[in-house]
């Protein structure tokens, strides 16, 4: 199967070869006919699995066969869940229209909206967004959506989870009834089919699952660990296995930034990537971590999800997720693409009901150890730490570029949006 026999055009097929893709993916093979034919999607497709350029590539080709009008309307519309997902979808986007006449940035929160807004008033074709700042600049009167002919609906799962399902519910109704929709979401709960329902019109179904990423390929291991010994312990294991690109993870920012300090101050590279950093940090704590400048990167379950991270040979959970998908989506960055992976997870006695769920959830039992020095404490409790217990405590931060408006119309997505930042 070749990018030709999809039928996408010559321009895309040039910026496609330019990039090195030689065969397309399996989502890029089961979406681009359909999507080509005008038809809906909903697909179940994970990071990883190319379906970025499976709806980047038709979207454009669609595009670029209708002349283009005079004052440009925004015509297509990617909405994202994170900042980061939204600047990578744009790169993308960039990237596949080169050799197009196409036009497209990117808004989102956390910056200052200026710059945002004057290439919003040249004239953009394809617009990709996060919710609040695509709301945000629609009641500034600074964007029009009425003439939207096509929506992708990126991580839908992940943008129910942080609780912008209001605002989608909102954007749905700027735009023209009569266009092409494509959802893609890693998961299907209830509450995602009804979304589907609601936007999608007769979709045909396409379904990917990254290449190995399934559990069973991944090595795991859990280190049973003191509370008070898991610094040391994950220093020690980074520091003597010279290990090079690790993914930490961490329940809380707050937690993120601790470990990152005292990773520093032990003469390891390390930054923090969470919902109370700044765009611009966020932006290179990822680039020093992929040009390896920067050798551990710790990061919240929700900044880390949709990251374009390749090829991770070591993800290490420092304290276990309490949603037990989660650990699924974490450990699921390493071992990529043929190259082996280990997932380690410092488990200490607070956490044991955590893995429990986890070793129910993924069918099997993770092999323990114990490491000379860093021993559980017989004496701790089993009691897992509530849902939240610690987020509580964290201050809000700069965020999203939101102000308090007061306006009943906003405080539903205040509110929501403050349950997003209290979770990474
Ligand atoms: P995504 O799932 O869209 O985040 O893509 C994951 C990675 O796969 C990105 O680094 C893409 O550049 C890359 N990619 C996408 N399509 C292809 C392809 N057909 N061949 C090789 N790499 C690809």
């Amino acid at each position: 199967m070749s990018f030709k026999s999809l039928g996408l055009s010559e321009p895309l097929l040039k910026a496609v070869s330019k990039k090195g893709y030689e065969t397309p993916s399996p989502i890029q093979v089961k979406a681009i006919p359909s999507i080509l034919e005008g038809k809906d999607i909903l697909a179940s497709a994970q990071t990883g699995t190319g379906k970025t350029a499976g709806f980047t590539l038709p979207l454009l080709h669609l595009l670029s066969k209708k002349p283009i009008q005079k004052h440009r309307p925004i015509r297509a519309l990617i909405l994202t869940p994170t900042r980061e997902l939204a600047a990578q979808v744009h790169a993308n986007v960039k990237e596949y229209s080169e050799f197009l006449n196409i036009r497209s940035t990117v808004i989102f929160g956390g910056v200052n909206q200026k710059p945002q807004v004057a290439r919003l008033r040249q004239g953009i074709d394809v617009l990709v967004a996060t919710p609040g700042r695509l709301i945000d600049l629609e009641n500034q009167g600074e964007l029009s959506l009425k003439r939207i002919e096509i929506l992708v609906l990126d991580e839908a799962d992940r943008m129910l989870d942080m609780g912008f399902l209001r605002d989608i519910e909102r954007i749905m109704k700027l735009m023209p009834d009569r266009r092409q929709n494509l959802m893609f979401s890693a998961t299907f709960s209830k509450d995602i089919k009804k979304l589907a329902y609601s936007i999608l019109n007769k979709p045909v179904q396409v379904e990917a699952t990254p290449e190995n990423t399934a559990v069973e390929v991944i090595q795991q291991k859990v280190y049973r660990v003191a509370k008070g010994k898991k610094t040391g312990l994950i220093i020690k294991l980074i520091s003597e296995g010279n290990w090079k690109q690790v993914l930490v993870f961490t329940r809380t920012k707050h937690g993120a930034n601790k470990l990152c300090k005292k990773m520093i101050s032990a003469g390891i590279t390390a930054a923090a990537i969470h919902g109370n950093k700044s765009q611009g940090a966020r932006t290179k704590a990822l680039a020093g971590f992929k040009s390896n400048s920067v050798r551990v990167l710790v990061a919240t379950d929700i900044a880390a999800r949709g990251l374009d991270i390749p090829l991770l040979p070591h993800v290490i959970n420092f304290e276990l997720p309490n949603v037990s998908e989660d650990y699924v989506h974490r450990i699921g960055r390493t071992g990529r693409a043929g190259a082996s992976g280990e997932a380690i997870s410092l488990v200490s006695a607070d956490e044991t009901t955590y893995l429990k769920g986890i070793e129910k959830l993924i069918d099997m039992k993770i092999e323990v150890e114990i490491i000379e020095g860093f021993e559980p404490d017989p004496n701790a409790s089993t009691v897992p730490i509530k849902p939240g217990q610690n987020r509580n405590r964290q201050s809000r931060g700069r965020h999203s570029g939101q102000r308090n408006s007061g306006n009943s119309k906003n405080s539903n997505r205040n509110r929501s949006r403050r349950r997003n930042d209290n979770r990474g």
